[in-house]
């Protein structure tokens, strides 16, 4: 199964949660904070270029100006929505297109840049393998149980 963005930057919030995405079990539809999400991506920035898809493993927001944009509508999150930007960066980057990112959070009106950095490059081909290992598992891994949980889309699935 592919690697995406969405599903590697699961792996900084839950391995269960990449799990779950990898194999298609999907309760995302009808998440409502799923579905503000898409809202935002669809009414955020509306000037802009949406959707750019790469080699169907990788859905970019927008690119302006030589800067992909990933739109989110929260910085909570933070450390799985740079890592997602990292990822694309990393795969532009293996196919000639060194590019800078930004995460776009237009709720919050903020936005922060993100450069892959000779760290990022050492350290994403490692994580990509880990994340493969964790799809190719029979079994989805054990229960979190961490502060993410309550605002999962997979709460139900886990926890009741
Ligand atoms: S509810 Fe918790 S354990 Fe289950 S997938 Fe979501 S974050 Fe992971």
């Amino acid at each position: 199964m592919t690697v995406t963005g969405h599903i590697f930057g699961y792996y900084y919030i839950c391995k269960r949660k990449v799990w779950f995405a990898a194999h298609r079990i999907n309760m995302e539809n009808g998440s409502e904070l799923v579905a503000l999400g898409k809202l935002l991506d669809e009414t955020s920035y509306k000037r802009e270029e949406h959707g750019i898809s790469v080699e169907d493993f990788m859905n970019i927001d927008y690119l302006k100006n030589n800067i992909i944009h990933e739109i989110k509508k929260s910085d909570k999150q933070s450390e799985s929505s740079v890592a997602q930007v990292k990822f694309y960066l990393y795969h532009l980057h293996l196919r000639g297109l060194d590019l800078k990112g930004r995460l776009d959070f237009p709720l919050q009106k903020k936005s922060v840049e993100v450069l892959l950095d000779e760290k990022d490059l050492r350290e994403i081909p490692e994580t990509i393998k880990e994340v493969e290992r964790i799809i190719d598992g029979k079994r989805a891994p054990d229960v979190a149980n961490i502060k993410a949980c309550k605002a999962c889309a997979y709460y139900d699935l886990c926890m009741i």
